[in-house]
């Protein structure tokens, strides 16, 4: 195997080379972009969309199709109004804006005071990170944090603004909201000044006309979350499917919100696609089902490979007016640690008040204890657009190679990569191509093959790299003699001799779902 060196490229410059990247590459291209774009918004190509469909079915296989009692839908965007009065988005669904007065920028007031409160804590792990370092096999990390001074400050700062802000939420105190960030001499991060608005409440549904006026328009809402679109066919689910409590219903599909600070690429979209399963349970036993589904997420994150220091957990303190238990999974962007999947312990909030609304019963008759209720839900929701941005820039590596030569690969896990192997005739002659075509014509009905016969192999092989395909199986003057060719894996750059009759098999077992998953996901 060659040495290669990883280039250590983190934060900024790795996103930068991972926009450009995928832009170069057809993974994504901003939206309408010869108009200039279209803010937040963007356009998966040629590979993007491979790359996304992988990402959607391994979600699909391992929620829906692995688990006997989680069944899928697929719900349309258009909704009864009455369903987002009734889930609470009319009234609740906002976020509290202000605005800079030079910059004129505008800001989520939460996300002000979140970013000051991590920068607080963030300076608490550097205490501990230091003290680690010191005291080497011997650190006693809890002990440290309840004994050390400075980092028992930092600790009870964040606490204290935490708090401070939730109260102020929970009583839409939105003057308290603009207090906090005076209080904390929060800077516009573009003027530098404290010149701040008030705080104001902005609803982030987009909405439209369904029907023409003449006949009596009414207001539609693009659906904010695919949630709604499962709860109000759970009887439907439920009756036609003979479905039994414990049971789940998955969705996936678009959702839209007018988000007001849009940025940070697909990470922050206003159109963008979410992956949810409801999961109705017997009212009391949702809190033992949300720690199953948070344990069960998790390990379904880490089956991707990138390495358990990527993700972590953060516990919601200011709950959603629908929650009795609620966490992210975060994870490390080139950006920070931000949210990537949401588990809520809904209650019976949705159903409950899908009943009150429509009139209709939305109850369970439970044999085994001879009762009929309203069931609780936990539900896991994670963006697909935001797992995919994960997965790309975790994945986005520079090399250097032991001859000097340098080059950029996508270690994708090969479940998900657009094309899984790239058959690839040594010369354009001598039948050479004829072969790599039959093989292709083999091998194309169960995988996603690319076949390309331009250029030196080893220019060839850097494009693969750079793509993420998994495999190179090259054609030379060998296979026409004794029907081998030779297989190149991507991370490790190895080639191996092998009969052109064993690749469906090698094939299948490098891909397959299995090994990945394992067992208990
Ligand atoms: P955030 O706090 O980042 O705005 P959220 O808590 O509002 O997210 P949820 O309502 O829990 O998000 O939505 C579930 C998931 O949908 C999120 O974990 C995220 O992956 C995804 N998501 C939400 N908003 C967006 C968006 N504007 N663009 C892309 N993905 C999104």
């Amino acid at each position: 195997m060659s040495k290669t060196l990883t280039k250590n490229i983190t934060g900024e410059d790795l996103f930068k080379n991972v926009i450009s990247h995928a832009k170069e590459y057809g993974f994504i291209f901003p939206s309408s972009e010869i108009y200039d774009g279209l803010s937040a918004v963007y356009d998966y190509g040629q590979l993007g969309i491979e790359l996304k469909k992988n990402i959607r079915e391994y979600w699909w296989k391992a929620m829906v199709q692995m688990n006997q009692n989680i069944v899928g839908i697929d719900a349309a965007i258009f909704m009864h109004p009455t369903t987002w009065k009734a889930s609470g988005h009319i009234d609740a669904f906002n976020d509290p804006l202000i605005d800079n007065k030079d910059s004129k920028k505008r800001y989520r007031a939460d996300v002000l005071i979140e970013d000051y409160v991590n920068k607080v804590l963030s300076k608490a792990d550097k205490e501990i990170a230091k003290a680690r370092e010191r005291f080497g096999e011997a650190f006693d990390e809890s002990q440290f944090k309840s004994t050390n001074a400075r980092v028992i400050e930092y600790l009870a700062k964040a606490d204290e603004i935490n708090n401070r802000f939730k109260e102020a939420m929970d009583n839409n105190n939105l003057a308290e909201v603009k207090k906090i960030i005076e209080d904390l001499e929060i800077v516009c991060p573009l003027s530098g000044s404290k010149n701040w608005t008030e705080v104001r409440q902005f609803n982030l549904m987009f909405c439209t006309e369904m029907g023409s006026t003449a006949e009596g328009a009414s207001t539609i809402y693009l659906r904010p979350e695919t949630a709604q679109g499962i709860f109000v066919n759970f009887l439907n689910v439920q009756k036609s499917g003979r479905m039994k409590i414990p049971f789940g219903i998955a969705q996936t599909g678009k959702a839209f919100r007018n988000e007001i600070v849009a940025r940070q690429f697909i990470f922050r979209m206003r159109e963008f696609e979410q992956m949810e399963m409801q999961f109705f349970v017997r009212p009391g036993e949702e809190l033992k089902w949300y720690e199953h589904w948070k344990e069960a997420r998790m390990k379904w994150h880490l089956s991707l490979g990138f390495g358990a220091s990527k993700y972590r957990y953060h516990d919601h303190l200011k709950l959603a007016h629908y929650a009795n238990a609620a966490c992210d999974i975060e994870f490390d962007f080139p950006f920070g640690f931000k949210e990537l999947e949401g588990i809520h312990s809904r209650t019976d909030f949705d159903l409950r008040s899908h009943e009150q609304y429509s009139g209709k019963k939305l109850q369970y008759f439970d044999p085994e204890i001879n009762q009929s209720y309203v069931p609780y839900v936990v539900e896991t929701s994670v963006g697909l657009d935001r797992l995919f941005l994960a997965i790309l820039s975790s994945a986005y590596q520079e090399q250097e190679l032991e001859d000097g030569s340098t080059r950029v690969v996508l270690n994708i896990p090969p479940i998900l990569a657009p094309y899984k192997v790239a058959i690839l005739p040594l010369t354009k002659k001598d039948g050479l191509p004829e072969k790599a075509e039959m093989i292709r014509n083999d091998l194309k009905f169960d995988f996603n093959c690319q076949y390309d016969e331009k250029d030196a192999i080893g220019k060839r092989y850097r494009r693969q790299d750079a793509i993420g395909t998994p495999f190179c199986i090259t054609v030379d003057h060998q296979s026409l003699e004794d029907d081998t060719v030779t297989i190149r894996y991507r991370e490790t750059m190895i080639q191996e001799r092998v009969s052109i009759s064993k690749l469906t098999a090698i094939l299948q077992s490098e891909l397959s779902i299995k090994k990945l998953l394992g067992e208990g996901v």
